[in-house]
């Protein structure tokens, strides 16, 4: 069975603003700038696009990832055993992590997350070290587990 071309219009919204638009699925992949917001749009294509947001869909998996992963080593990090090298690797892993978090946050344009965010990449960044006792570190990495574990649904819900 073939496609109605004159019926299959690409329906699909700027992924900043959520402006509506439609185009003709020839259109397809070609980018232009958004009437309403001036960001730079792009036409999905016929698939990804039925499905309401192929785009959306990609940001929600790609941004639990990063927090199970810090998470997962903030836990292991509460164990006293650990050598020196496994709390340098981890500040690598916890910047890098919440600045991409951070950075997503601004995408969303969600002012709160991006200063709870950025603060805790820059507490973790791992050329001005903060220093604080083990037992200081041990409660911090317990509230940083948690904001992970919120800001995975906190991000996740201005895409659904
Ligand atoms: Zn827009």
């Amino acid at each position: 069975m073939t496609q109605e071309v004159s019926d299959s219009k690409i329906h699909f919204r700027c992924s900043k603003c959520q402006a509506k638009y439609s185009a003709l699925p020839e259109q397809s992949g070609k980018k232009g700038i958004c009437k309403n917001c001036g960001a730079q749009i792009k036409v999905p294509n016929p698939d990804s696009a039925s499905s309401k947001a192929g785009d959306a869909a990609i940001t929600v998996r790609r941004i639990w990832i990063p927090q199970t992963l810090a998470s997962v080593m903030l836990a292991w990090a509460l164990n006293p055993d650990n050598p020196y090298g496994y709390y340098i690797l981890l500040r690598w892993v916890c910047c890098g992590v919440f600045a991409y978090l951070a950075y997503q946050a601004f995408d969303q344009e969600k002012q709160g997350w991006v200063w709870a965010l950025g603060i805790t990449a820059l507490f973790y960044n791992p050329i001005f070290s903060v220093h604080l006792n083990r037992e200081l570190w041990s409660i911090i990495n317990v509230i940083t587990i948690g904001i992970a574990g919120v800001s995975i649904f906190a991000l996740r819900f201005e895409n659904d």
